[in-house]
């Protein structure tokens, strides 16, 4: 049987950097766990326009769709800034989400604690915090019709619509589930059923399916109460599922918990292939930080925590993806730190390539 493969998009800035910490973990999982992955490389973003005057080709987009699993760096930069709106860098990583129909994108707002200090919250309120949200990303808000900015009497209006079919809130939901089954069994579904009619189907649909996972403890929250709720207690939740607008924003404060945007990885799920592999994109939340490209400074977490969540999500290979995020615990609890960590005083910051090698070496310890 042939090795599952991976297509690795570096993309811009610090992207071809983090990535080149994973790959050499890649290669330690063929080396020492017997898990040997296909890998092979190719353009997106800048570096993908540079070449082809596209921010993804034709021939990448095809590799997407074969590939087990596609690992993204990130997009991204001053120089593409002026570029037509149709060929900027996002737009590659747009089309990726788009063309896979990646609905269900997975947040995880996890609190190592050797950084809890971090947090603009009390150290008790985010240690030991590990939640997930789950947010819709291919439909309502951001895509519904009619949408645009039209004449009205003597002035303009600007119209967005927030329109969700059921098929498309049972799939995220069920995900959800799926996700909750594998964690601690607890799910929160976040809407405004009390001023939306499209929170009202949302909440239906998610009660609905959630009858078939009756060992999943399910509640409903408004999200801005779950706003709240996520600054004042975060621990209350397992996993969270809400729509695309609410999930952005939600998302972005839950994961500002835990710290710098260096340690944050994501994963887009679509609906699963004949071998029962999803379309999965995985990426760190972060862009390509130009401002430190090039300089070796870039800390290369994110992205390896972006590949555990491929261990976990896209090969069945739970075990191995904590291996991975205990290594980069004890990494942390050993006082490791990129430049973006640094708090305390007198602590030398690590480059992008020395914080990888602590982590092989702590992988090496875990055998
Ligand atoms: P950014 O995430 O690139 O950087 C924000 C700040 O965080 C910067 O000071 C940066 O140095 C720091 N930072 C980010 N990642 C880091 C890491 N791994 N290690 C250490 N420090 C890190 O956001 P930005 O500056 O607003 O955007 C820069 C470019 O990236 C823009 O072109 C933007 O469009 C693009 N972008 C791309 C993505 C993506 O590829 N998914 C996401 C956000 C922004």
């Amino acid at each position: 049987m042939s090795n599952p493969s991976i297509l690795i998009l570096p993309g811009d800035g610090i992207g071809p950097e983090v990535m080149a910490e994973v790959r050499r973990i890649i290669d330690w999982f063929g080396a020492k766990r017997d898990l040997a992955f296909d890998v092979s490389e190719d353009l997106v973003g800048g570096a993908a326009y540079d070449v082809h005057g596209t921010p993804l080709h034709d021939d990448t987009m095809k590799k997407a769709f074969e590939a087990d699993a596609v690992l993204l760096g990130a997009v991204g930069g001053p120089k593409y800034d002026v570029l037509d709106f149709s060929v900027k860098p996002e737009r590659g990583l747009l089309r990726l989400r788009k063309e896979l129909d990646l609905f269900s994108n997975l947040r995880p707002a996890q609190c190592f604690d050797a950084l809890a200090d971090f947090s603009s919250l009390k150290r008790d309120v985010v240690a030991g915090l590990d939640i997930m949200i789950v947010r819709e990303l291919t439909s309502g808000i951001y895509f519904g019709e009619p949408r645009g900015i039209i004449e009205e009497g003597n002035e303009r209006v600007g119209i967005n619509t927030q329109r969700y079919t059921e098929s498309e809130i049972d799939r995220v939901a069920r995900s959800a589930f799926e996700l909750a089954m594998r964690r601690g069994k607890k799910l929160c579904s976040m809407e405004k059923a009390n001023v939306m009619e499209s929170g009202i189907l949302w909440r239906e649909v998610v009660t609905k399916v959630g009858e078939e996972y009756p060992e999943v403890e399910l509640s409903h929250m408004y999200a801005d109460a779950g706003a709240m709720q996520l600054c004042r207690w975060p621990k209350q939740f397992d996993v969270i599922v809400t729509d695309n607008l609410f999930g952005d924003l939600l998302s972005d404060a839950a994961a500002m918990l835990t710290g710098s945007l260096g340690m944050l990885p994501s994963a887009s799920l679509g609906a699963p292939r004949d071998n029962g592999r999803p379309y999965a994109l995985y990426e760190p939340v972060h862009g390509s930080a130009p401002d430190i490209a090039g300089q070796g400074k870039a800390n290369p977490i994110a992205c390896v925590l972006s590949f555990a969540m491929a261990l976990r999500y896209s090969f069945d290979q739970g075990a191995e993806a904590d291996r991975l995020e205990e290594a980069v615990n004890t990494v942390l609890a050993n006082g490791a730190r990129t430049a973006d960590l640094l708090g305390e005083e007198g602590v030398t910051p690590l480059s992008t390539s020395e914080m990888g090698t602590k982590i092989l070496e702590a992988l090496d310890a875990s055998l």
